[in-house]
């Protein structure tokens, strides 16, 4: 199973190049992001004790985003169960769901310490990562993608002032977090400065010559 971590700034594109390579490769994808933004919408009591956290673009505790991963690596990755309730349509047009063969993570981990829990969670799956992409994309571009974006989101995460404030605890906290996996001879970094396209043909090349796809 082949494992990939994909990392960026707030604007640097991190959710749609993991959502295109996932589509690219049938694998799984994962963000955490994603997931919190469900419990939100759910109103469970992880979601309620998420959002305030969420929408004033501070990071959410470590224990509430570590199990949401577990859950996601370990649970969703074995599917289908035995019991799985399929749907016959759904198998008519799109085939047996099959056990995906890797995953791309996006959002995590986002500090130091994410990063120790990640490589234990896949210590006891004994599976490991097998790669890092960081997507460079320079200051200025990103503050002019979050003048972009936050213009026409529906997050409620997504106007100027959290956003400036997501980059600061990305500057502060999650910066460290690719000096960790440089050291480990995990990173590599691709130019996410131009259109998505662009971005992820270079991101497929890269991701073909580490791993021999
Ligand atoms: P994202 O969709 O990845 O930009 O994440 C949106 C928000 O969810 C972040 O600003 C954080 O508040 C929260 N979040 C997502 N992933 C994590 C994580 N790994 N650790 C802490 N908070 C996270």
């Amino acid at each position: 199973m082949i494992n990939i971590v994909i990392f960026g700034a707030p604007g640097a594109g991190k959710g749609t190049q993991a959502q295109l390579l996932a589509e690219k490769y049938d694998f799984l994808h994962i963000s955490t992001g994603e997931m919190l933004r469900q419990e939100v919408a759910l109103g469970t009591p992880l979601g309620q004790r998420a959002k305030a956290i969420m929408d004033r673009g501070d990071l959410v505790g470590d224990d509430i985003v570590a199990g949401l991963l577990a859950r996601a690596i370990s649970l969703r990755s074995t599917l289908p169960s035995p019991d799985a309730d399929l749907d016959p349509i759904d198998i008519e047009r799109k085939g047996m769901p099959h056990r995906p063969e890797g995953c791309i993570i996006d959002g995590y981990p986002r500090t130091v310490q994410q990063a120790q829990t990640l490589e234990f969670l896949f210590r006891k799956l004994d599976r490991k990562i097998d790669c890092v992409v960081a997507i460079d994309v320079p200051r200025d571009e990103l503050v002019r993608r979050i003048h972009e974006r936050a213009a026409i989101s529906n997050r409620s995460d997504d106007n100027e002032d959290v956003i400036r404030h997501r980059i600061e605890e990305y500057d502060l906290k999650t910066q460290p977090v690719l000096d960790y996996y440089r050291v480990s001879g995990l990173l590599v970094s691709v130019d996410g400065s131009g259109e998505i396209a662009e971005t992820n043909t270079r991101i497929v090349n890269l991701i073909n010559r580490r791993l021999g796809l």
